[in-house]
């Protein structure tokens, strides 16, 4: 994964750049194979940039690309946990949405899904970074799921555990479409 500053103004202290940057290097091997474990899927950093973002707090992602925010009120910080839990996200996101325009599922992509595929996707990076292999390590992130994403969470749940993503979004996708 590459690494690129956004948004960052002279005043800012750069040292957060390199700390996540140098975090995410010395966890990235054991992260991506825990991911391939755990979706089933070959997972990978190549080719990925990774924009640590100072003007937002939010992590949000393109199809190559991983936006880290990194505003956090008038502290500028933000905890390591927490840095590689979003860019892990985020990077579970590109995939996921690969998988599902491999597969077919969908003709939706980032950006036109529907409410209810908004909230799948949610579902399944939450789900993922509860993973307790990598929960142990960003023990301290605040892993958060939106209070509008429990009901589908709930209905997909049993479907996560075999660790297989196909699985997953198969019967996923057939519970959701039901109730569209
Ligand atoms: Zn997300």
């Amino acid at each position: 994964m590459k690494f690129k500053k956004k948004n960052f103004k002279r005043s800012f202290d750069g040292r957060i750049f390199l700390d996540i940057k140098k975090s995410w290097q010395e966890n990235e091997l054991e992260i991506l194979n825990k991911m391939r474990q755990i979706s089933g899927i070959d997972i990978s950093s190549d080719k990925i940039t990774c924009y640590i973002d100072h003007s937002t707090s939010h992590g949000y992602y393109g199809s190559r690309t991983i936006f880290l925010g990194i505003k956090n009120g008038t502290k500028n910080r933000i905890k390591m946990d927490d840095a590689l839990m979003v860019i892990s996200h985020e990077l579970f996101h590109i995939y996921y949405w690969r998988e599902l325009k491999k597969m077919g599922l969908t003709k939706s992509v980032p950006g036109t899904e529907s409410k209810e595929e908004w909230k799948l996707a949610e579902t399944a990076a939450f789900l993922l970074t509860c993973e307790p292999s990598l929960k142990k390590i960003w023990p301290s992130a605040e892993v958060y799921l939106y209070p509008e994403i429990k009901g589908v969470y709930n209905k997909v749940k049993k479907f996560w555990k075999k660790g297989d993503l196909d699985y997953f979004l198969v019967n996923s996708y057939k519970k959701i479409k039901k109730e569209r």
